[in-house]
């Protein structure tokens, strides 16, 4: 027993004298090619998956590819002065991005360098592009609202805080103003914004900040851009640094809503990269991960539960569509990531209903749990009305004979349409929604010309922001509709109606 102990020790200690500590270096590689912002590196066998090179000690790139003694990476820079035989150093770090309350009202690259040319953003913290999204147990159930101030949807295709909403559609159906709309909305309530450009044009990134500008949305509002003229890296890693920057804010405790503006140019980046990296490729030539390239994304987006700070993020995704195909492979992908969608046709919008937002397949699949009750109590059965308007209207366009309840469907449709009609950037409180839809539940609208049910609309509006402020106020703040309201903004409909059928006289 004794010669066993001892044995052991003398073992142990002969191991030990042995035990030579190597401390653990960060190699050099050498650059073997490079061409289209891809880099081929002999060496750097310890570097890891995401990793941050540094290429002759002034340009940077992100380890895509490891294999034993060889590395793939992209570089971040489109003219890159990068050329066979530079050293290549690991930085041991991974991509990161400046975070906090400083970047509000600034426009920003993925990696943190500002566009707006406001100088230096003053920011100590930093966190990880990329990072794990909260466990379910941090999570919790989505129940607050999320208004966007659009009719259509606000009513009929409701979004929670920490829900997941795609705007799908073809090129030029309103999806941006749809994001910016819930943007703008968001300006005097405590949600923090976070807008993604990615590889959009120049132009349309200046349009989009003059916009948010002149509503008073920016200072609210962080924009993340990548133009279609950086390459191909810096937009595969804009969503995943909005991301980052609404990260921070949600494990503060704050509401944020985050827009990806969007994934389909995104998918063509990565797309672009894989090729060049010589990565297989599968359905229409993505290669095979493209479906996690979006997953990990979108699941980030949570509402944390009330232990963990009870922040949320909530994500509006972006996809746009060829000739209204949905079933291609990305947008089907994303519809099966997210939890409902907005779904935008170019003959609605040609049609001029904006926003041209398609009732019958979009969904919400929060549903009613993300409504104020106010809502819920006014906007019952919206939905089944449009539906049958629409299949109706279909029949009544072959000048079939329509009988008196079919007519009156009619009527009641066309001005539901009309009433939700809502001009680019123009945001709706939730009482001016609550009022217009009891009003149209009160029949008031059935007097009124089909082209006239607009402006009636804003003129009552604008009559019941003046009568009966304080009611309004109440229902605003409180997102309830009580009893006495109901009765205050009742009465002071059926005047204005009264009023206006009067002067008609
Ligand atoms: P793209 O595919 O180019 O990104 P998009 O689907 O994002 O386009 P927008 O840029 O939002 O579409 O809008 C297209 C055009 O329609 C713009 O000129 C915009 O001003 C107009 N538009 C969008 N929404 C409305 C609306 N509700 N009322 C009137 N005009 C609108
Ligand atoms: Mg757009």
């Amino acid at each position: 027993m004794d010669n066993d102990i001892k044995s052991i020790g003398s073992f142990l200690k002969e191991r030990l004298d042995r035990f030579e500590y190597t401390p653990c270096e960060y190699e050099y590689g050498v650059v073997k090619s490079c061409a289209d912002e891809i880099v081929h590196i002999d060496g750097l066998s310890r570097c890891r998956y995401g990793e941050l090179l540094e290429f002759g000690g002034c340009e940077y790139g992100i380890a895509l590819d490891l294999r034993e003694n060889a590395v793939d990476a992209v570089l971040l820079n489109k003219k890159s002065s990068v050329v066979p035989g530079v050293i290549v150093s690991q930085t041991g770090r991974v991509a990161e991005v400046c975070v906090g309350e400083s970047l509000l009202g600034r426009i920003i690259d993925p990696i943190g360098r500002p566009l707006d040319g406001l100088g230096e953003i003053q920011s100590g913290e930093y966190r990880a592009l990329e990072s794990h999204a909260p466990t379910i147990m941090q999570r919790t159930g989505v129940k607050t609202p999320l208004e966007t101030g659009i009719l259509a949807i606000d009513s009929m295709i409701p979004i929670g805080r920490g829900q997941r909403e795609l705007i799908i559609g073809d090129r030029q159906t309103g999806k941006t103003a749809i994001a910016l709309s819930a943007i703008i909305n968001q300006k005097k309530g405590d949600v923090i914004c976070v807008y993604c450009a990615i590889g959009q044009k120049a132009s349309t990134i200046a349009q989009v900040t003059a916009k948010l500008r002149d509503a008073g949305a920016l200072d609210n509002t962080v924009i993340v851009a990548s133009t279609a003229d950086d390459c191909a890296s810096m937009q595969y890693l804009t969503p995943y640094s909005g991301c980052a920057i609404a990260e921070k804010f949600m494990y503060d405790g704050k509401d944020v809503l985050i827009v990806y503006d969007d994934l389909s140019k995104h998918a063509m980046a990565y797309r672009a990269m894989s090729l060049l990296l010589r990565r297989p490729s599968g359905r229409e030539a993505y290669p095979g991960d493209v479906f996690y390239l979006h997953s990990r994304l979108l699941e980030r987006a949570a509402r944390l539960s009330y232990e963990y700070g009870g922040g949320s993020i909530t994500a509006l995704p972006i996809i746009e569509t060829m000739s209204g195909d949905i079933s291609a492979y990305i947008p089907t992908n994303v519809i099966s990531i997210t939890d409902g969608q907005i779904y935008l046709e170019s003959e609605l919008f040609n049609a001029g209903i904006r926003p041209a937002v398609n009732v019958g397949l979009s969904v919400s699949r929060v549903g009613r749990a993300a409504q104020h009750n106010a809502m819920k109590d006014v906007s019952g059965n919206l939905r089944l009305v449009l539906a049958q308007y629409r299949d109706t209207a279909v029949f009544a366009r072959f000048g079939a004979d329509i009988d008196e309840s079919t007519a009156l469907l009619l009527r009641r449709g066309e001005r539901l349409t009309e009433l939700l009609k809502q001009s680019q950037n123009k945001v709706f409180s939730l009482s001016r929604q609550v009022a217009v839809l009891l009003s149209y539940a009160g029949n008031f609208f059935d007097g009124v010309d089909v082209k006239d049910v607009i402006e009636t609309r804003d003129r009552l509006l604008e009559t019941l922001e003046l009568q009966i402020n304080d009611t309004m106020r109440s229902i605003d703040n409180s997102g309830e509709l009580s009893e006495n309201d109901r009765n205050l903004l009742m009465r002071a409909v059926t005047a204005f109606f009264e009023g206006q059928s009067n002067a008609e006289h």
